[in-house]
């Protein structure tokens, strides 16, 4: 049996980072990875996903060019080359981060872990123990249980995909759904979204929902509401026939499932180490990362909690500080995290909604803008940005920030900064605009 300071279950976002650090602190730290390291943002997610938006953007410019003076024959569009090249800068960037793993003193062991009990854990056969075990094994796509599901593909399927379906059916509102269906629009697909309740991104905030909503159907997305799917078949010219409960009958060349994920506990053996998880998987933590067994933590997705590749890291690295860098008080503030949907246009938001803000508030006040951006100033497709402040109290705290449209992904992350410090609306005022971007409006809001 070999003997660690520190096992992080999991090569993904989290694991990876909470070993570097653990080791940067002097700790013998090992990290189990069962697939490819960098787990699901690196393999199936943040990264390949980000790469297809960049491909539907470019796509979009094409359309836009003309606005500015340039006649262009239409740019044929290659997705099996797309995915060769995305492939292999996901190779390389598994490659990166063994490299890392590797300088930073870390060992690499591959396969399927799974406890013996709270202090071991046994991967193919071998057993390696260590007082502190850290779970960060990620999720998974479910799908749901209704004839024909394992026809469709869901967003690990998305990005095996080898050519470039003409017609595709997205079930699902939330982040990947759409994600997914404006990359497919954005690269000439037709789309339709079958969405069950009557909003896209239910928890989102209202102006949000409803400006994508109008700008995907603006773009040529069709979005079915109310509707659950009941069955699909494949059909003799290999298409597939998708039955609603509503009756509507749809035939597509490729469905995806875009309909949740679920906690990857349940080959870990918890119940050797005393731990249990929740009906989706999730394992309970404290604001401390702490399970209920001492001497084993959890982090990122597993922890149900803002699924989101920065906060598995930074999860990862205050759990590292707080037990290897006699930092007692080393925790992860949930509060305030920022998140952009790359959808078409994206979104970036951070805080409060406008009815979380008036459901905890009194005293709300919110400033709103719609406007072109510039750049769409000379094209013939104008979508709109849309921008909102939440403010809350006398002094007027901003509590929340959204916008949506172009460059908002890369907008939020300064005004973040600002919100998590207690800006308040007279900060923002005070500051000077950036003249001319669409960011500029966030300070000049009246
Ligand atoms: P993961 O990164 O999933 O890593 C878990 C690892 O554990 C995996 O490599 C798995 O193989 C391994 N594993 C599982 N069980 C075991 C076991 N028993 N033994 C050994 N190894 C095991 N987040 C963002 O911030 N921005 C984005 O743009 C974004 N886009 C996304 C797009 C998609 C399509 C998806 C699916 C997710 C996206 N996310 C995004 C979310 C992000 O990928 C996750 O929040 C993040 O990867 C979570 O990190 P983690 O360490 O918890 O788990
Ligand atoms: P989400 O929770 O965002 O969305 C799940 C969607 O599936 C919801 O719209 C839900 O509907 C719908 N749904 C669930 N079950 C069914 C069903 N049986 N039939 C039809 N629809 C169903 O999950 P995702 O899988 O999209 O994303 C998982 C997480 O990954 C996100 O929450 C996010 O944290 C992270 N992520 C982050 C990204 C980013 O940072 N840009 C990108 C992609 C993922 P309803 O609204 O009715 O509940």
């Amino acid at each position: 049996m070999k003997t660690y300071d520190y096992i992080a279950i999991g090569g993904g976002s989290g694991g990876v980072a909470t070993a570097r650090r653990a080791a940067e602190y002097g700790a013998r730290a090992l990290v189990v990875e069962a697939a490819r390291l960098g787990g699901t943002c690196v393999n199936v997610g943040c990264v390949p996903k980000k790469v297809m938006w960049y491909a539907s953007n470019i796509a979009q410019t094409q359309r836009d060019a003309p606005g500015y003076g340039f006649s262009m024959s239409d740019m044929a569009f290659d997705w099996a080359a797309l995915k060769t090249r995305r492939d292999a800068y996901i190779a390389r960037l598994n490659g990166i981060y063994g490299n890392m793993l590797e300088k930073a003193g870390v060992d690499v062991v591959r396969g399927f872990a799974r406890f013996v009990d709270a202090h071991t854990i046994e991967v193919e056969g071998e057993r390696f123990t260590a007082p502190h075990i850290v779970i960060a094994t990620g999720g998974r796509p479910v799908v749901p249980d209704i004839p024909g599901a394992e026809l469709g593909i869901d967003s690990d399927g998305f990005f095996a995909l080898e050519r470039q379906p003409r017609r595709v059916a997205v079930v699902g509102a939330g982040y990947i759904a759409v994600e997914l269906a404006g990359v497919f629009n954005g690269l000439g697909s037709e789309v339709t979204m079958l969405v069950r309740g009557a909003q896209l991104l239910r928890p989102f905030d209202a102006m949000l929902r409803d400006e994508l909503l109008s700008q995907m159907q603006e773009d040529g997305v069709r979005i079915a509401f109310g509707t659950q799917v009941r069955g699909v078949t494949r059909q003799a010219d290999g298409a597939l026939r998708v039955d609603c409960d509503d009756g509507e009958t749809l035939e597509v060349d490729a469905l995806v499932w875009a309909t949740g994920r679920r906690a990857n506990t349940d080959k870990l053996d918890l119940a050797a180490a005393c731990l249990a998880a929740d009906d989706k998987g999730v394992i309970a933590t404290d604001a401390f990362q702490n399970t209920s067994v001492p001497g084993i933590y959890a982090i990122g997705d597993i922890t149900g909690r803002a699924e989101l590749t920065p906060v598995a890291i930074a999860a990862g690295r205050r759990l590292a500080a707080r037990l290897f860098l006699n930092q007692p008080d080393s925790k992860l503030d949930y509060d305030n995290i920022p998140t952009v949907i790359f959808s078409h246009p994206p979104i970036g938001t951070v805080g409060l909604t406008e009815d979380e803000a008036r459901s905890r508030h009194d005293d709300v006040k919110v400033y709103t803008t719609r406007f072109t951006g510039m750049y769409h100033a000379l094209t013939e497709h104008r979508p709109k940005t849309a921008m909102k402040l939440v403010c809350a109290g006398p002094d007027e705290r901003i509590v929340g920030a959204h916008v949506i449209g172009e460059g908002a992904d890369e907008m939020l992350q300064g005004f973040a900064v600002a919100v998590k410090m207690g800006a308040r609306k007279a900060d923002f005022d005070d500051t000077i605009a950036i003249h001319p971007t669409s960011a500029e409006e966030f300070v000049t809001l009246r």
